[in-house]
């Protein structure tokens, strides 16, 4: 079931901010910072950090930002260290009614720079088959205002490598969509923050300042989605 949202009266739409009222709930976020996971501890040193740490480090600054801007957050682990499997947190954010589901990444290899995500088809996985239609219309909405508010924020200190379908990833590849993808049920995001890899993207996101400016630029896309796409 999908959340219901702000009525506009609510929006402050110069700045997209939100104003709380007895009467109504604040939309949720459900923040899911990757790994471990049943196919991926995310403890690898690359450059002298990890995956799970910088997922982690800026989830929980991204929910101190989203909470002052009026949001309740949902974050699908309590703790760095703590495993749980992909399809658990899908229904994590399908349990809470998440107004969007943001799962905080970094890449490996090659590539350059932040890339946002979103289910591009249905994907199958464990028998399960998903997202609906009207999930993938809004999940391509979201990661177009995150692409956006990361390109405005992000854009001199890393390459924007833009928004993408689950389908051009390698998991994708081979079963139509991200496994968290498959089984939510509400809007749902993939953020690649960085390549950690790189020596220069490693540098930037290990510093406070760099974790602060990406969860600011992740922020702002979450407020303008959920503001500007009330159901
Ligand atoms: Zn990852």
């Amino acid at each position: 079931m999908l959340p219901t949202l702000l009525s506009a009266s609510l929006i402050a739409h110069n700045n997209c901010s939100l104003e709380s009222s007895a009467n109504t709930t604040p939309p949720l976020i459900c923040i899911d910072p990757g790994h471990p996971s049943e196919v991926n501890s995310g403890k690898a040193i690359k450059n002298g950090t990890t995956e799970v740490h910088i997922d982690w480090v800026v989830g929980v600054k991204l929910r101190s930002l989203l909470v002052n801007r009026g949001f309740e957050v949902v974050m699908t682990k309590p703790r760095e260290d703590h495993l749980v499997r992909n399809a658990d947190r899908a229904l994590i954010a399908n349990k809470a009614g998440a107004a969007l589901f943001v799962r905080l990444h970094c890449d490996a290899g090659r590539s350059r720079g932040f890339a946002v995500y979103y289910p591009d088809r249905q994907g199958t996985k464990g028998g399960v088959t998903g997202p609906s239609l009207e999930v993938r219309k809004q999940s391509k909405r979201a990661a177009e205002s995150i692409g956006a508010a990361m390109s405005k924020h992000l854009g001199g200190a890393l390459i924007d490598g833009g928004v993408r379908g689950d389908s051009k990833t390698l998991i994708g590849s081979r079963q139509g969509v991200l496994t968290g993808s498959i089984f939510s049920k509400v809007p749902v995001v993939t953020v690649e923050m960085v390549v950690l890899t790189n020596k220069t993207e490693a540098e930037f996101i290990k510093l406070e300042a760099g974790q602060w400016q990406m969860a600011r630029a992740l922020a702002e896309g979450v407020a303008a989605f959920v503001c500007l796409n009330p159901r």
